[in-house]
């Protein structure tokens, strides 16, 4: 896991608690400095998902088969196309993770 800054140091983001959070690697390499993000449903620009304001339960499920992020609202949808949460590499291990019981994670 990384530190990632939610808002980014690049904006005027400070390294506190509120600031920060563990982020995989890919997630905060794909975030980059990017607070906002655009749903693709609606194509409204909207804010990315915040671990330390917003609860993850409120935005996200768990594909049936534990293999998927899936956003419930429009933050969350912005987030998972954003971070690219599904790409390849991540549903392979996120795969071999459910076969061995270690995910999906319980909440
Ligand atoms: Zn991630």
């Amino acid at each position: 896991m990384t530190h990632d800054h939610i808002q980014p140091l690049s904006k005027g983001g400070e390294t506190t608690f509120e600031n920060v959070c563990l982020a995989c690697r890919s997630c905060n390499e794909f975030k980059s400095d990017l607070t906002e993000a655009i749903d693709p449903l609606t194509g409204e620009t909207l804010s990315l998902f915040n671990p330390r304001g917003q609860r993850w339960s409120d935005h996200f499920v768990w594909s049936a088969d534990g293999t998927r992020v899936e956003g419930l609202t429009s933050i969350a949808r912005a987030t998972v196309v954003c971070l690219r949460m599904n790409n390849s590499v991540i549903i392979v291990a996120r795969r071999r993770w459910v076969i061995s019981g270690w995910h999906p994670p319980i909440d």
